[in-house]
């Protein structure tokens, strides 16, 4: 590994301004994607901060109007496990358990999950292969080689891998908020605008700024919360990346879905939301199969699979059947 500095941040004022004036210095929380890139030769810090030691940021607390806010180094098994949490948004707690080990989750952070970097063999590949990710302007090994795990939606010549937290995309289903840090102060940024789709610059993952800083994710209180369930669909049972993941959150009277939030992982470069399939489940009985079936088929006409993945395409509408029946089932 190359050399590096390590020092600890103890004010995060001082933190977002110490990454602000140094395009060499990455912050570090659990280190446990961090510091697998750096051995892969795909990130080369030549400073890290440690921001375990910032105050205030590693809780889950109420928000005054009946919310959530959970701190960016709350650790994966802390939130998991967070009574809160578990009863009032169980695909939060889901996303989390379906994640990595229990060695991993106690080390992982918040922050760290949705800031992790693409799992694209290419990406991490130490001999360096054609990747516009790792070096830009050098190619997509994956386009025309091996993409059974890589994206159906909204790709571009220029990447087509898709985004690795599973965390991320049940928060994409409750719609919650990335709080983040700046010089000029606080800004909430909401999910589906923080990852980013690829287009010509792959190497940017999200919005965030030089020096920016999560500092916490923000969760409305909502009806659908409860009546939600996180859906992995891997290679193996446990410790493994989604192949096609789905977070169901859904808001019910009797059978009927009154109201229908649904988000993919292992579909794109981001947290992948159904919208059209969400439009159309309005009104639909859990109970009518065909009908499920069809307004979910509205999300994937225009599904744009790979050589090798056009199995995640019917993989995916039956994930989020499932998903849906085991949502409303919690309602
Ligand atoms: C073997 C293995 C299996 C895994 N399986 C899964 C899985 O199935 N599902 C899943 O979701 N994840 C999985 N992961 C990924 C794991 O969850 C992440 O590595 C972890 O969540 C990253 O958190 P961290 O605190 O260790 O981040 P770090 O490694 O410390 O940081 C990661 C990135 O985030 C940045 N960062 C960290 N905190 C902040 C902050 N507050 N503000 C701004 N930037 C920040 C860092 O600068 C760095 O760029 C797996 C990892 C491994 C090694
Ligand atoms: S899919 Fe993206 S990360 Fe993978 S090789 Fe292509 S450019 Fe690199």
């Amino acid at each position: 590994m190359h050399p590096f500095s390590i020092s600890v941040a103890d004010d995060p004022g001082r933190a977002v301004a110490a990454h602000a004036q140094d395009d060499h210095l990455s912050y570090i929380a659990g280190g446990t994607d961090l510091l697998g890139l750096m051995k892969d030769g795909a990130a080369f810090p030549a400073h890290l901060l440690d921001i375990n030691d910032l105050p205030g940021l590693a809780g889950v607390d109420a928000t005054p109007d009946g919310g959530l806010r959970i701190g960016a180094l709350a650790r994966m098994s802390d939130v998991a496990a967070n009574a809160e949490v578990r009863e009032r948004f169980p695909v939060i707690a889901e996303g989390l358990l379906f994640a990595a080990s229990g060695q991993l989750r106690n080390m992982a952070s918040m922050g760290g999950n949705i800031m992790q970097r693409t799992r694209c063999s290419y990406f991490r590949d130490g001999d360096d292969p054609a990747c516009n990710k790792r070096r830009p302007g050098s190619g997509c090994s994956a386009l025309d080689g091996l993409n059974r795990n890589h994206a159906i939606f909204g790709w571009s010549d220029a990447c087509v891998a898709t985004h690795p937290s599973d965390v991320a995309v049940a928060l994409a289903a409750l719609e919650a908020d990335v709080v983040v840090l700046g010089r000029a102060g606080e800004r909430s940024i909401p999910i589906a605008d923080f990852h980013r789709l690829p287009g010509g610059t792959p190497e940017r993952d999200t919005v965030l700024g030089r020096g920016e800083l999560i500092v916490a994710v923000e969760v409305r209180a909502q009806a659908e919360g409860r009546a939600s369930h996180y859906l992995k669909v891997r290679d193996r049972q446990s410790y493994e990346f989604a192949l096609v993941s789905v977070a169901a959150a859904v808001e019910t009277e009797g059978r009927r879905l009154r109201s229908v939030r649904l988000a993919m992982g292992g579909v794109a470069h981001k947290p992948w939301r159904l919208t059209a399939a969400e439009t159309a489940l309005r009104g639909a009985d859990l109970d009518d199969i065909g009908a499920l079936e069809a307004a979910i088929a509205t999300s994937f006409t225009d599904a744009r699979p790979l050589a090798h993945n056009a199995f995640k395409a019917d993989l995916s509408r039956r994930a989020v059947l499932r998903a849906l029946q085991t949502a409303g089932a919690r309602a």
